[in-house]
């Protein structure tokens, strides 16, 4: 794989890998110019371990510690582009992991807060943010499938890890108009789904595909 420099002459930038990168996704069918620019800008490779470092731009997820993965980019991408985006929503992500897709969502929402259930990860990711300035994400420890009641309603909710069922509390929080996506289904196979709330007490759901995630644990999710 190529790896450029950047203009200090340090490796590791890989600006050309991720250009090629990107050029894939849109290639399987990611066409929202503002998700391809957002996955173009966000270094994959500051938020994978050091030893996996050179498949960061690879489909495929990876292993980021605690037995919990970095998606695979092109659902990222597909799940992002799904949330519609304009650029001044608030975001719910459920599951910060290794924190890239909350900088995916900084770049193309207004803010985002973004909830962990392992205070290591939580930990780790917070400081990848950090070092690339990411300003307008808050990582919250605790049980995602309650949410985070204190900052609601969210324009969107994302959530990134396979539920038995979409979480009320998440549907609840989710403002009038809003998109919620996420993975829910058997604990190996999920439908990927997203739900608009279309009134106060209305939702519509669609089913976007077929995935396979890690578990979503916790009160509204599966037992630990
Ligand atoms: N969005 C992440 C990223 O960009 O790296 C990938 C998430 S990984 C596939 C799923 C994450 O959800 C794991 O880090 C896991 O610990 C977390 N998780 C599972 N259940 C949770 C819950 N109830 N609340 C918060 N996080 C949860």
């Amino acid at each position: 794989m190529e790896i450029s420099t950047d203009a200090s002459g340090a490796p590791g930038n890989y600006t050309i890998v991720r250009r090629r990168f990107v050029e894939r996704l849109r290639r399987a069918g990611i066409r929202d110019a503002r998700t391809l620019d957002a996955f173009e800008a966000v270094p994959r490779h500051r938020f994978v371990p050091e030893a996996l470092r050179d498949q960061s731009y690879l489909e495929t997820p990876l292993l980021i510690g605690d037995g919990q993965t970095i998606s695979a980019p092109g659902v990222v991408a597909a799940m992002t582009q799904a949330l519609a985006l304009r650029g001044d929503e608030s975001v719910l992500e459920i599951g910060t992991g290794s924190g890239y897709q909350a900088a995916i969502l900084s770049r193309l929402a207004g803010s985002v807060v973004s909830v962990e259930r392992i205070p290591r990860l939580a930990a780790r990711a917070r400081s990848a943010l950090d070092a690339l300035g990411v300003s307008n994400v808050i990582v919250f420890l605790g049980d995602g499938t309650q949410g985070r009641a204190d900052q609601a309603p969210y324009d969107r909710v994302v959530v990134t890890a396979g539920g038995p069922e979409i979480p009320k509390p998440l549907l609840e929080q989710l403002a009038v108009g809003g998109f919620l996506v996420g993975p829910f289904g058997e604990r190996d196979n999920q439908h990927l789904v997203r739900v608009q709330r279309a009134d106060e007490g209305k939702y519509t759901r669609e089913v976007l595909g077929r995935c396979n995630f890690v578990d979503l644990i916790g009160r509204n999710g599966w037992a630990a």
